[in-house]
């Protein structure tokens, strides 16, 4: 068998030679499925790493990325260079972003773009003559990536232990969850209300004056699929408005139709200053993020480069035309299939069987998601303040996968599932039945 202590450093996983984790290698891609080097098919209902959007075997993105291999397989877009697949990506994306969003910067992965936002954000506010107000303000449960910037914006507590972060002046305010962080009879109005009074009295706490910018995922999704109360970014906004600090959206799991509308800032009402995108750009095939902001951000910088001769930031693969050329090709799917429309349609089924099969079954706390994003929690009789002693909600993911050949992912004692947004009704009902047998042969084992 092999384990995880070979020579891979696998992200996330057990490394140690004491308990090995088996790891699962995969061999080939086909619509909803992965397929095992054993040969066996899993529905691959995480779309990998919440990013195959249009499933593993999409012809499409395969040929726009040979035909550009073909054409052009490298340029760099430093130094005043361009090329034509990133301008038409430019083109696309402020087309289709919400607000005011008129540049985009070009990054490889999430967590890149992440740093080029809270980057931005630093010169911004240094140009502007105001180098105190360089404050970042996350959140608990949020996740933003791996460097070192992103993971201490991160809000999990294993993403700082033993790597010495946070860094920098990065702040955390309370994770929107409701069900598990809201005082008992305290309603999700009367608890928006109490995070954006906590909020007000950190900034006052650490000067308004040094708060530079709020960074929020509008759902957050590796934290555990969590929806924010509803009147939740309505009390936040406000909060931020009026002490100039301005509002970054990390929409890398969001973005491109995976909460029924094409961004998650449009599900919450909001109208980011800066917005990061990636996964599903290129319906996750290729590595390319991005990070659009305002004109006003924009020209503040711009004023800096004509000091300073550069904008001193990018990456090799910025803007890479084989990555570009794949995310025109997935943005392209998006609107002919009308992607959005029918993530908001099966949305409905895909959450209406969610609650019939778990609602009030035992020790599940908690149904919730939006689009197709979804998740089921488990605690000792559904109470958010207790935990069961064993790992539940990993012992669940792992019958089935093993069980029901299908893969999820376990955060805390919940599933959480984001299926590819090509899946059909018939298969996330399909879906929800598997994860429902799987539960009523787990249960017996959780304690
Ligand atoms: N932001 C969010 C909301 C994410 O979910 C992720 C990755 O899961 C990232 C940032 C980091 O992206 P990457 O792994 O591409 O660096």
């Amino acid at each position: 068998m092999t384990t995880a202590s070979d020579s891979i450093l696998h992200p996330f996983t057990n490394l140690s030679q004491t308990a090995p984790a088996p790891i699962r290698t995969f061999a080939k891609g086909d619509g909803l499925y992965v397929i095992g080097d054993d040969g066996e098919r899993y529905f691959e209902a995480m779309s990998g790493l919440w990013s195959v959007s249009l499933g593993f075997s999409e012809k499409r993105l395969a040929d726009a990325a040979t035909r550009q291999l073909q054409s052009l397989p490298f340029y760099h877009i430093f130094m005043s260079s361009s090329h034509e697949q990133v301008r038409e990506l430019a083109e696309a994306l402020i087309a289709r972003a919400p607000g005011q969003l008129a540049h985009v910067g070009f990054s490889t992965s999430g967590s890149e773009a992440n740093e080029t936002a809270v980057k931005a954000v630093w010169q911004y506010n240094n140009v502007l003559g105001r180098p105190q107000k360089k404050k970042i303000i996350a959140r608990w449960d949020a996740y933003h990536g791996s460097t070192a910037l992103a993971a201490s914006l991160c809000g999990l507590p294993n993403m700082h232990s033993g790597f010495d972060l946070p860094l920098g002046p990065i702040l955390h305010t309370g994770s929107p969850h409701h069900w598990r962080h809201a005082k008992p009879g305290e309603t999700e109005e009367a608890f928006a209300t109490r995070l954006a009074d906590e909020l007000e009295q950190m900034i006052q706490r650490e000067g308004p004056d040094t708060i530079a910018a709020f960074i929020a995922e509008p759902i957050m999704g590796a934290g555990g699929v969590i929806v924010p109360p509803a009147s939740y970014f309505d009390k936040i906004v406000p909060v931020l408005k009026k002490h100039d600090i301005l509002l970054i959206a990390d929409e890398i799991i969001c973005g491109f139709g995976r909460t029924g509308t094409y961004w998650g800032s449009e599900l919450c009402g909001i109208e980011p200053d800066i917005l990061v995108c990636g996964k599903q750009l290129s319906g996750g095939y290729l590595p390319i993020s991005a990070t659009l902001m305002t004109d006003e951000i924009y020209s503040v910088i711009a004023t800096e480069t004509s000091r300073s001769g550069g904008f001193s930031h990018g990456f090799t693969h910025s803007g890479n035309p084989v990555c570009a050329a794949v995310a025109n090709e997935a943005i392209r799917i998006y609107d002919e299939r009308d992607i959005v429309a029918g993530v908001a349609r099966k949305a409905e089924v895909f959450h209406a069987a969610l609650r019939e099969a778990f609602t009030g079954a035992e020790h599940v706390g908690e149904v919730r998601g939006v689009g197709l994003l979804g998740a089921v929690e488990l605690a000792p009789e559904g109470d958010p303040r207790r935990s069961f002693a064993d790992k539940a909600g990993a012992l669940w993911a792992r019958d089935i996968y093993e069980t029901e050949k299908t893969v999820v992912r376990a955060v805390h004692d919940a599933v959480v599932l984001c299926p590819p947004l090509i899946v059909e009704e018939g298969d996330l009902i399909a879906l929800v039945e598997r994860l429902r047998r799987s539960y009523d042969r787990v249960l017996p084992q959780i304690r």
